[in-house]
């Protein structure tokens, strides 16, 4: 199957089984999974999420722009400590 994001594996949160399959989508237009073993329904998670090539450069580029850790947070649809994270690394590399 294919997976989202470019991510190798998605793992069942309950059972840790890598027998998950596609099973749609939330209202959000996050992708849903089942698992095969335990048949427990899960979405993928904010730090899936943040794991998207560009999240972390809107972050920078929204903080360059005024907005706060929160709104970012908000609006990205990320966790606060993934913006904050990001915003360290970013600092870290100029
Ligand atoms: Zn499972």
């Amino acid at each position: 199957m294919r997976f989202p994001h470019g991510q190798r594996k998605v793992h069942c949160p309950r059972c840790n089984s890598a027998q998950v399959y596609r099973h749609g989508q939330n209202p959000y237009g996050h992708d849903r999974f089942r698992c095969r073993d335990c048949h427990r329904v899960f979405q993928l998670t904010y730090s899936y999420e943040a794991r998207k090539p560009g999240v972390k450069e809107q972050i920078v580029e929204m903080s360059f722009n005024g907005a706060g850790v929160r709104d970012s947070a908000r609006t990205l649809k990320v966790g606060i400590n993934t913006v904050i994270r990001a915003l360290k690394n970013s600092h870290r590399n100029r």
